[in-house]
């Protein structure tokens, strides 16, 4: 479990703009374990973790929340599942194709989709797209807000290594809805002046300093109100009962064949890489329970 992992956010009272600061370096370290992703596929992955991060704690929903990147490049499907707890798991899945070092988005993925689903304990699924034209994974987050919403939104994404080890972190700017204390030119205008300010922002400094630290390195002159963190974590949703699941929806003779050639059933997680063995007699009662169920 993370311990350092958080999400803070933060108002800028007398300009009408609210922020995000979000390191998930825990999280992001959790998710590569047991990978041998490609270096940028690695990038890849840690840059939506943090835009997942950050999307989610601009939505106000209680549910999951799924990010992911498709096209017809040689990287398939990266694909970042959480919810509103901040709990997060990710994984890529590359094609035979190599990824070579310092592939780009567009090289990686191809023509491809941001696809976002929001699933809400309660009400309607609702979906977003995105086409991938743009540079980052930072300029496709930006392009969704344009798309989705009207308040001009900005987000900074940085992950890489620090210290020999994989970190991810990131930022997020978004301009109130305006009122009548402060007009819309006005705002405009100070979140211009803000984002520069955040475009200031050097990886190594999200990755290693805190977050008092970061808001007063690039906002001293400004009045800035900062709220109690959230946790971020690494959390698989993966268990047995759900590869039971995925199991009866085999045919017989295909379970039957895979326990004559390896004598059990070891299901593993691509997410987590946890290993779940069914031998002759689990599959046995699953099979019975199942169909009991049925009558
Ligand atoms: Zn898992």
């Amino acid at each position: 479990m993370s311990k350092k992992d958080s999400l803070s956010r933060f108002l800028f009272e007398k300009n009408a703009v609210r922020g995000e600061i979000v390191n998930v370096t825990e999280t992001y370290q959790s998710m590569l374990e047991n990978h041998h992703y490609p270096e940028p596929v690695q990038c890849l992955l840690g840059d939506l973790l943090v835009a997942t991060s950050l999307l989610t704690a601009t939505l106000k929903f209680e549910g999951d929340i799924t990010v992911q990147l498709q096209g017809d490049g040689p990287v398939r499907l990266v694909v970042i599942n959480g919810n509103n707890n901040q709990q997060m798991r990710g994984v890529a899945r590359v094609g035979e194709e190599d990824v070579k070092a310092g592939s780009t988005l567009k090289e990686m993925i191809g023509n491809g989709f941001m696809v976002i689903t929001v699933t809400p304990k309660k009400g309607e699924r609702y979906q977003g797209i995105v086409a991938l034209d743009g540079e980052t994974i930072e300029a496709c987050i930006d392009n969704y807000f344009k798309q989705s919403e009207q308040l001009p939104t900005q987000v900074f994404i940085r992950s890489g290594m620090q210290a020999g080890k994989a970190a991810a972190a990131g930022m997020l700017l978004q301009v109130l809805p305006a009122t009548e204390e402060h007009s819309v030119e006005q705002t405009a205008e100070h979140f211009e002046l803000l984002t520069q300010l955040t475009h200031t922002i050097k990886a190594e400094e999200l990755f290693t300093l805190d977050t008092k630290e970061i808001l007063h390195r690039l906002y001293h002159e400004e009045d800035v109100t900062l709220y109690e963190p959230q946790r971020v974590e690494f959390r698989c949703t993966c268990s047995r009962e759900r590869c039971e699941d995925t199991l009866v929806t085999l045919s017989e003779e295909d379970v039957n064949h895979l326990l004559q050639e390896q004598g059990n059933i070891d299901m593993e997680c691509e997410y987590c890489g946890t290993h779940y063995i069914f031998n002759e007699d689990d599959v046995k009662n699953i099979n019975k329970l199942d169909k009991s169920e049925l009558h």
